[in-house]
């Protein structure tokens, strides 16, 4: 009889470090460049019901012997219920036998493994003499970001802008509690300032233009993960060396689809961050060169970090666990 593990919210925000997801994210992105795991066809539907967009993402990791799927969506009302409005649940199956292994809660770990992801692309592409962060954005994902990023340079500075100003404080707070002195500023003067910069809005127009980012910038885009959003000026990915964690979600429902459908860049322009990672691509190229993740959101990064709240419960003591 299979043994299943039920871990929690709860558990998995006590055992899954933000250094242990960043080792999965970068470890499953390296993976996805060898030909060693690979995301499956999304589904993603409107419910025609609470105004909700629901849907499965899954994969299969050969190295990591994940195999799973993200189960949820969106449901807009839930802020009113004093719920988060993405909600998501975990499910891991044994790649030997197609048991079940384990049931997931997916809130903590879509966080964690957002931010895993940008700071996984700080750590590999932006200049190593970064100094300022620049944050575009101040919703749920931003202060994972934020803290994220904190860990993979010397920063001495965050700026931010955010299209509703009354949530930067919260934001704030996290820069305060990193010893990082934080300014609200505009959006101009963020570009003029900021060495690396994260997008992380539900952004359907371009909020940061080409002419304000400089020279050196690394910049994260990690809102746009749906057919239709942006976050950025289509000429920016035009001017700038493009990575992403796959190519054919960037292509079609990330950043670059809004240069891609303009005819500014083509497909072969885009290069998946872990060739950089297994050393077979370069990365940034010089100094001066402006390089821009583009950060779509892969199921892999979600069962990657599953399999660490796995088994950091199960050696723990953590988490319930029934027999099916
Ligand atoms: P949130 O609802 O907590 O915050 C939304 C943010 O976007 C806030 O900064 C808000 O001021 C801003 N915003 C809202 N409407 C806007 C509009 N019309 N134009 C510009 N900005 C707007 O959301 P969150 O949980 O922080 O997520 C932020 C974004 O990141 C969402 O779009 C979400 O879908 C996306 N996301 C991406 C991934 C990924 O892997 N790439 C993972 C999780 C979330």
């Amino acid at each position: 009889m299979p043994q299943i593990s039920i871990i929690s919210e709860d558990v998995c925000a006590q055992v899954v470090t933000p250094e242990a997801a960043f080792a999965a994210v970068e470890g499953v992105f390296a993976a996805m460049a060898r030909g060693e795991a690979r995301n499956f066809p999304v589904v993603r539907e409107a419910l025609g019901h609470a105004d909700a967009l629901y849907g499965f993402k899954s994969g299969f990791d050969k190295t990591g012997m994940a195999l799973g799927l993200k189960s949820g969506g969106f449901w807009p009302g839930n802020i009113s219920l004093g719920l988060t409005n993405h909600q998501s649940t975990i499910f891991l199956f044994d790649p030997d036998t197609g048991q079940l292994q384990a049931l997931v809660g997916g809130n903590y770990l879509t966080a964690i493994r957002t931010a895993a992801a940008s700071s996984v692309s700080i750590a590999h592409l932006a200049r190593k003499d970064a100094k300022v962060l620049g944050m575009v954005g101040a919703g749920h994902q931003s202060t994972f970001q934020l803290r994220a990023a904190a860990r993979q340079r010397d920063f001495d500075k965050v700026v931010a802008w955010n299209p509703h100003p009354d949530m930067l404080p919260k934001l704030a707070a996290v820069a305060a509690e990193l010893g990082l002195p934080f300014e609200a500023v505009d959006r101009e003067s963020l570009g003029a300032q900021a060495d690396v910069i994260i997008t992380i809005t539900s952004a359907f127009e371009p909020l940061m233009l080409r002419d304000w980012i400089k020279p050196g910038t690394h910049i994260a885009c990690m809102g746009t993960d749906t057919k239709g959003k942006q976050e950025v000026d289509s000429h920016l990915l035009a001017a700038a060396a493009v990575f992403t964690d796959e190519v054919a979600q960037s292509v079609s429902l990330g950043e670059a689809q809004h240069a891609i459908s303009a005819g500014l860049i083509q497909e072969g322009d885009i290069t998946p961050l872990g060739t950089v990672i297994n050393g077979t691509h370069q990365g940034r190229a010089s100094s001066d060169q402006i390089t821009l993740f583009d950060g779509t959101g892969v199921g892999l990064q979600d069962l990657a970090v599953a399999h660490v709240a796995m088994r950091a419960a199960q050696a723990q003591g953590l988490g319930a666990s029934v027999t099916l």
